[in-house]
Formats: C-alpha cells, sequence, structure tokens
C-alpha cells in the first residue's frame, strides 16, 4: 500500500473542499473521501488506488435515516447498510431494498459499508484487480483484459467495446427500481440526481463512473412514498447462498388490482454495467394480466439487447428466468 495522509474534516464544507483539489472524482483520485473503507481499502492495499490523501467523513452528520421532506424515506450517506437493512420504515416500506442489502456481503461488512459507499461500490472484475493486467476503467488506453479473458460474471448490458464490468452491488438495484434520488453538495453548490442518471455507462471513458465531480459529497438519498398496496421483492441468483455476488438478480416493485398490473418498476443486478433499470419489461407489463406468461415475455424484453460475451452467454437466460420468478412470487401469481 502506498502511503497516504488522513485528514479528519469536522464540517461537510470542509470535507467538500478538502477532497476538491483532486483532478478528479473517479478511478485514481489523489484525494478521496472515506467512511466504512470497506471497498477503497481493499483496492488500495491492492495498488489499484493510490490516492495521497484520505478525508475520513465519519465524524460528519449523515448517518441518520428517518422520513422524508415530501414523504417517503431519507437515508443518511453514512447510514451503515445493516442499519438500513434492519430499520423498521425500511423492512415495512421498502423490502426490497432491506433483502437486498441482506444478499449482500457478510455481516462484518454491512455492519461497516455505508450507504453511500455501496453506491460507489467497484466492479469486482479480477483484472481491475490485478495491475499486471491492462484494463481500461483502472488504466485508461490499457485494453480490456476481460474480452476474451475471464468474463463469466461480467456484464451482458450497456456494456462497450472498452469495458463489459458489471455493477456488483445490490442495493444499488434495489434502488434502481424504487426511483432513489442521490443528494449531493459540491463546490458549486447541492443537487439531486435521480439515480437513473447517476450512474454513466462505460463507453470510451469506463474509468468514469458517476456523475461526482472533485469535491462532490453525497449527502444523503431519498426514497418516494411507493403507491398504497405495492409489494416489492429482490431475488439474486449466485454460485453459493451467501458472501457471494449476483449472476443475476431482479428488484421489483408492483401493483395490482385483481390480476390488473397498475404500476410497476423493474430493475436487474448481475447483468449490467450499471444498475438495470429495464423500461423495456415495465412496458411490457404495465397495464397488463399479472400472468407468468406476460411475466416471460417482460423478461424477453428486457434482456433483447444482451451482448453476451465468451464465458457468459448463460446469463441470458439465468436472468430471463430470475425475473419470471421474482414477478411470480411478487404477485403470487397462479395462472
Ligand atoms: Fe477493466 Fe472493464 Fe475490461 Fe474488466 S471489463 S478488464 S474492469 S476494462
Amino acid at each position: 500500500m502506498q502511503p497516504f495522509e488522513l485528514i479528519t474534516p469536522s464540517t461537510i464544507p470542509d470535507a467538500v473542499k478538502a477532497q476538491s483539489s483532486s483532478q478528479t472524482a473517479q478511478q485514481g483520485a489523489q484525494i478521496r473521501f472515506i467512511a466504512g473503507g470497506t471497498n477503497l481499502v481493499d483496492y488500495m492495499k491492492l495498488n489499484v488506488e493510490t490516492p495521497r490523501q484520505l478525508v475520513d467523513i465519519n465524524g460528519l452528520p449523515l448517518d441518520k435515516i428517518e422520513p422524508g421532506d415530501k414523504g417517503g424515506l431519507k437515508i443518511g450517506a453514512l447510514a451503515r447498510n445493516s442499519d438500513v437493512a434492519h430499520h423498521d420504515a425500511v423492512k415495512q416500506q421498502y423490502p426490497v431494498l432491506s433483502q437486498a442489502i441482506l444478499a449482500g456481503a457478510s455481516t462484518q461488512l454491512r455492519n461497516m459499508a455505508s450507504t453511500a459507499g455501496n453506491l460507489l461500490q467497484k466492479t469486482r472484475c479480477v483484472y481491475y484487480r490485478d495491475t499486471a493486467y491492462g484494463c481500461n476503467k483502472r488504466t485508461p488506453g490499457s485494453g480490456c483484459s476481460a474480452i476474451g479473458g475471464h468474463n463469466r460474471m461480467l456484464a451482458i448490458l450497456g456494456t462497450s467495446d472498452r469495458c463489459i464490468a458489471s455493477n456488483p452491488s445490490d442495493q444499488n438495484v434495489a434502488l434502481a427500481a424504487l426511483e432513489a434520488t442521490i443528494h449531493i453538495t459540491g463546490p458549486k453548490g447541492d443537487r439531486a440526481v435521480p439515480i437513473a442518471n447517476f450512474y454513466t455507462l462505460p463507453g470510451n471513458t469506463p474509468e468514469r463512473e458517476t456523475v461526482l465531480e472533485p469535491g462532490d459529497l453525497i449527502t444523503h438519498i431519498s426514497i418516494p412514498a411507493l403507491p398504497a398496496g405495492a409489494k416489492s421483492l429482490y431475488l439474486k441468483l449466485r454460485d453459493r447462498a451467501s458472501y457471494e455476488f449476483a449472476l443475476a438478480s431482479a428488484a421489483i416493485v408492483i401493483k395490482t388490482s385483481g390480476n390488473h398490473i397498475d404500476f410497476v418498476r423493474v430493475a436487474l443486478g448481475g447483468v449490467g454495467a450499471v444498475p438495470w433499470r429495464s423500461r423495456e419489461a415495465e412496458h411490457a407489463l404495465q397495464g397488463k394480466a399479472a400472468t407468468p406468461a406476460n411475466f416471460r415475455a417482460a423478461a424477453e424484453a428486457a434482456l433483447h439487447g444482451a451482448r453476451p460475451q465468451s464465458q457468459n452467454g448463460f446469463k441470458i437466460e439465468l436472468a430471463k428466468r430470475c425475473l419470471t420468478a421474482a414477478l411470480n412470487q411478487a404477485t403470487k401469481a397462479t395462472a
């Protein structure tokens, strides 16, 4: 691990100022915010991330989980994943979020990992973690070793010829289905970014993953209230039952009247370069009967544009079955 300096600001403006002199808020930033450290410290040990300064934000008042200003829920950036997953309001109003968080990592990691840190969780592409290999995300222009290499875990939606990494987070898939908004403060003031606009596709610049700029600090996320009677569910398929990343997952929010689908939101995990909101699936379901045949049609629509690599073509059918099963479970459809 490279040597670094630790800074402990006592106010949010001081934290923003301390980080704003970095040249980037993305991969390779010289100055980083650190909260739980469950992701960043791993990459510092591997010399993938080599910041010269860490700004410790754990002393900032950003850990509350409370009712939102306009209804819904407000979750502080420093709220620990375990605290969010076990919070009564989350369990009762947004079970998809509680289920998704508890499906990720281990108890020890969830006790440390923060909500905003999870939002910014880096890919687990093996080449990103190994500086002996070319990786456009880690070192722009060095190539993508995963294309034609080990790519079984990687993405099939939203990829580019420069990068096929998958977003590894479970939390973020649930937040995509819940249409969360990310609240940010920075050198230019405060702004709110819908999660659908927060992540950037790899394109020609896979080293850039979000719209964050130097000095931008995530303060909290807000989740709107769901329609009365809506159900939500997270289903994750993986190689082993715990402490494993998704091969495919589905986050569902759905409301039915009788057998008629009034409201539906769908997001997929394990298959997208970003947490993958599937408007195609939603369009295929909206106003239709809640039947397995319609669920399968929605799954076909969701995976229509999939681009598999040499080892991950199985994810197409797996993701379709995952989404179909999640919709079946969420609605308890029987016909
Ligand atoms: Fe790097 Fe992305 Fe290629 Fe993995 S898939 S080696 S993260 S450029």
